[in-house]
């Protein structure tokens, strides 16, 4: 696993833009026994110690190491350092506008053909070439990206594997058995949420709560917010004439009719919202570029 991992980190670091260098230089160093080890069992060791929330370090070593996995199941980054550097700019505005805007967020469009999208902890965000590729401006761009950063800011995946995972048997771990035991916890626990975020989904909750956040944070950003209604309404006409759904928006999240719903009702609280930006052409030259 970490061979395939080495390479999928080289071919990443030859088409990292700028902006997100800084993600795979961390990556990289994750690759480095030593180095993850000692970062995830100071992590895991919080966790364990009580339900209090873990710190932000911690946070992104869990985030980072879901991110490797992430890359080996949906593809490479794609090699457009233009549409690389765009995605972060727009990913970047709307998470400035996010509940949690102080935390450094990193995003990228990896070569996968499964229309898909995905946040781990920390502000790592992925979307997939495939889902770039349906849409039709900048303000959908926007609300596919908004949503994962509304699941980074509500810490969805920690919450799903805190639950999940930490608060059993917090009080049993002997003195003796403490690093082993720890280090079998914590890898449980990534195993964990590698079959939430890529298989099982976040809880239906959570999604609609992600929904809500990204219509009000491309809201706040000065984008339609009805984009994300968009969104949302392309996948149900791709869903109905699409056999394979698996890995895709399709199959990690709640029935899309009921998520239109509820966002068609929202949008009630922006009688202005036709009047935002959709931002069509900057879209059209940078994203939609083969
Ligand atoms: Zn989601």
């Amino acid at each position: 696993m970490r061979l395939i991992l080495s390479v999928a980190l080289i071919t990443l670091s030859i088409s990292a833009t700028s902006e997100s260098a800084g993600l795979f230089d961390s990556l990289q160093k994750l690759t480095d026994p030593a180095s993850k080890e000692r970062q995830i069992l100071s992590g895991s060791s919080q966790v364990l110690s009580s339900s209090k929330e873990i710190d932000y370090p911690t946070e992104r070593t869990i985030g980072e190491s879901l991110a490797l996995e992430g890359l080996q199941r949906f593809g490479n980054p794609v090699k457009n350092e233009a549409l690389q550097r765009y995605v972060n700019l727009v990913g970047n505005a709307v998470a400035t506008n996010s509940k949690r805007a102080t935390i450094p967020y990193q995003f990228a469009v990896l070569d996968s053909p499964v229309q898909n999208a995905f946040a781990v902890p920390g502000g790592v965000i992925f979307v997939s070439r495939a889902l770039v590729s349906i849409l039709e401006d900048e303000a959908e761009l926007a609300a596919v990206l908004a949503h994962e950063v509304g699941h980074v800011s509500a810490k969805h995946a920690l919450k799903s594997t805190q639950r999940a995972q930490f608060f059993e048997g917090v009080g049993t771990i002997t003195a003796a058995s403490v690093r082993g035991d720890k280090g079998k916890k914590f890898a449980s626990a990534i195993g964990d949420m590698q079959a939430v975020l890529f298989d099982k989904g976040l809880d239906k909750d959570m999604e609609f709560e992600a929904d809500l956040a990204a219509m009000e944070t491309t809201y706040r950003t000065g984008y339609d917010p009805s984009a994300m209604i968009r969104v949302l309404e392309k996948l149900q006409k791709l869903e109905a004439s699409s056999t394979n759904k698996k890995g895709s928006w399709f199959s990690t999240h709640p029935p899309l009719a009921e998520r239109i719903a509820r966002l068609q009702a929202q949008l009630q609280k922006y009688p202005d919202h036709s009047s935002l930006a959709s931002v069509h052409d900057r879209f059209a030259k940078t994203a939609k570029v083969k």
